[in-house]
């Protein structure tokens, strides 16, 4: 390409170095998803040039036609990819070809290295797709034009290894950009029009441009969100997925449906099979476009859609929306509100009916996305309810690793349980060797285990489930039946009872709010528990992980004994007769008693009580 002035050298940022030299040393498979690539990328530049000829008054050549050229010189081995959108002017070739944008970079090496087959196919899904030219090519060429009437005739330019170069074309170029691959000799299979068309047969249906191989249409335009779904195959689905998405992955679910009232809607959405964010990506953006009968109106709109739904991606299609409204706009117009509402009601019923239909891929599901249910019925009061029956955990009537939902647990509810009771700890081991199941247990009641670490959060905002309450089984308000329990021993008489109870007081000083005999313990001898208004175990850690430097929140407990218990029956007899080993075993029995609760905030007491214990045992 013959150029006018000298041309502006620089390097690429470290990251896409990086990238780069994966893609070109370690990628060998499926290298022609560089077609998807760059043909996506032209879609996107037509796709946002449509939208804008609707709201700007002036662009640069109206009246080019919106689609894509693919040529094929098999002297000269390059494959050019030309398109009429938006093109770029020269900061936008700086920041979109020089550099990457949020952690793109760093989340696709790691992707990378946690893939098995350092599968090539990832590379769309990280904002680094353009790259993928470089798995063929060992020059690339962009000459671009932007859409802005001041923009320039510009030519970018480089070999993927030492930087790139803009400078200015030599003559008028026309507005978008003309790609030029300078094919690899590893890579000459790609010189041939019959490869190219076979690569792009899988997709090119769900791009909305005419894509022309010199003479020739390859496809004909469909918008698979607006078919029946009898006349889609669940091929034809995969594809648009990985293609409108730029996944990797297969989806893992999809919903598709129209609808007429009370808004005219054609949805067809999919969740991934796996979860990003959990690969230290960041917040995934919003991943569901919307679609005027056809024409993108935004691909990312913020408000289509609950935050907490930035996982489904798809296309959300109305005819009653404006073809030109803004993005500001779009958040205000009650239009969008109502397909906001409408899309997300229906998505929980359809996810309602797949963990009915099919426990075990929703369980899979779960594991991936549940942590987003659970930010939904934090932030979403409007959606709660019905993010609640979603909602899974084990429980003290599951194995280890099953789960249930609120549902399951009021079937098996006993006659006029009016409470769902729940303890929170830090996994399922330290929750059943605490004291605080027994009584629920002998009880025969069921208690709902929570040790996700958003639990607690949740636990704040979930305080009912179908008109039931939520207790907590460590609170000290936990009324229980005492009934139907068989417990072993007699209980202390009520005089010496409460002398120890008046004694533990003393001893404990302000750590304890009060003491007393209760009825909920079997085998433990002591448990803390949680006042009403008190903090949770949860609580004061949370609190403390957000200001680490701080004092942690005073300790606010009660205490239950068991006066049916051997230990507090002998702790009772040597209160009078050896003050100060029972001083010793009540300061034990407490710390026991914090250190199950998760509050004991220093251990070194109750190591140095444990030697002096033994040495008092092993006595005489
Ligand atoms: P992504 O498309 O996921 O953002 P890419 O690496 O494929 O990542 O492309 C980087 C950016 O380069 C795009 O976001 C876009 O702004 C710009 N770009 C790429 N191809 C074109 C094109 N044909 N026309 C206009 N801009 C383009």
């Amino acid at each position: 390409m013959p150029t006018s002035t000298t041309p502006e050298k620089r390097e690429f940022q470290a990251e896409v170095s990086q990238v780069l030299d994966i893609v070109i040393n370690s990628l060998y498979t499926d290298k022609e998803i560089f077609v998807r690539e760059l043909v996506s990328n032209a879609s996107d530049a037509l796709e946002k040039f449509r939208h804008m000829q609707l709201t700007e008054n002036e662009v640069h050549q109206p009246d080019l036609p919106l689609e894509i050229q693919i040529s094929i010189d098999e002297e000269a081995k390059t494959i050019t990819i030309t398109d009429h959108g938006l093109g770029m002017t020269r900061e936008e070739l700086h920041e979109n070809l020089g550099t990457i944008a949020h952690s793109g970079s760093k989340a696709f090496v790691k992707a990378l290295e946690e893939s098995k087959q350092k599968e090539s196919s990832l590379i769309g899904q990280f904002g680094v797709g353009f790259y993928s030219a470089f798995m063929v090519a060992d020059e690339v060429t962009v000459e671009t034009r932007s859409w802005k009437s001041d923009g320039e005739s510009l030519v970018w330019k480089s070999d993927g290894k030492t930087g790139y170069e803009i400078e200015e074309a030599e003559g008028d170029v026309d507005r978008g950009s003309k790609i030029v691959l300078k094919l690899r000799e590893d890579a000459e299979e790609f010189v041939g029009e019959g490869r190219v068309k076979q690569i792009l047969e899988n997709y090119s249906s769900f791009v909305s441009f005419p894509i022309l191989i010199g003479e020739d249409r390859v496809n004909t335009i469909e918008a698979i969100w607006r078919k029946k779904k009898n006349e889609v195959t669940d091929e034809e689905y995969n594809e648009f997925y990985k293609f409108s998405s730029k996944a990797f992955d297969d989806p893992r679910y999809r919903m598709h449906f129209s609808s007429e009232m009370p808004i005219e809607i054609n949805a067809l959405l999919f969740v991934p099979t796996e979860n990003t964010e959990l690969w230290g990506m960041g917040q995934m953006e919003p991943g569901v476009s919307l679609y005027c009968k056809n024409v993108l109106i935004d691909d990312k709109p913020e408000g289509l859609l609950p935050e907490w739904l930035r996982f489904l991606r798809g296309v959300i299609d109305s005819a009653d929306i404006p073809l030109n409204i803004s993005r500001e706009s779009m958040q205000d117009s009650t239009l969008v509100r109502k397909l906001n509402r409408v899309v997300t009601k229906r998505f929980l019923k359809f996810l309602d009916g797949e963990a009915k239909g099919d426990a075990e891929t929703y369980k899979e599901f779960y594991a991936k996305f549940g942590r987003f249910l659970k930010e939904g019925v934090v932030v979403d009061y409007d959606h709660r309810e019905n993010l609640c029956k979603l909602l899974r955990f084990e429980s003290s009537m599951t194995e280890k690793g099953e789960q249930t939902s609120f549902e399951d647990y009021l079937t098996r509810a006993k006659d006029g349980q009016e409470e769902i009771y729940y303890l929170a700890g830090s996994d399922r081991a330290s929750i059943e060797a605490g004291p605080y199941l027994e009584a629920l247990k002998s009880r025969g009641l069921e208690v709902i285990f929570f040790f996700d670490t958003i639990d607690e959060y949740l636990l704040q905002h979930l305080r009912e489930f179908d008109g039931k309450q939520l207790v907590s089984a460590a609170s000290s308000g936990l009324e229980l039946d005492d009934e139907e329990v068989e417990q072993e021993g007699d209980p202390l008489s009520e005089e010496s009872t409460e002398a120890l109870c008046e004694f533990l007081k003393e001893e404990f000083g302000d750590r304890v709010e009060k003491v007393e005999a209760g009825k909920r313990l079997v085998s433990s001898p002591i448990a803390a528990l949680v006042p009403d208004q008190g903090m949770t175990a949860q609580m004061r850690q949370m609190m403390q992980s957000m200001n680490p430097d701080g004092d942690l929140p005073p300790m606010q407990v009660e205490l239950e004994i068991n006066s049916r218990h051997p230990l507090i029956h002998q702790l009772s007899e040597i209160r009078d007769s050896n003050p100060d080993l029972a001083k010793l075993v009540a300061g034990q029995l407490f710390d026991n008693a914090l250190l199950s609760a998760g509050m004991l905030d220093d251990r070194t007491d109750l190591i140095e009580r444990g030697f002096r214990l033994m040495e008092e045992a092993m006595k005489k």
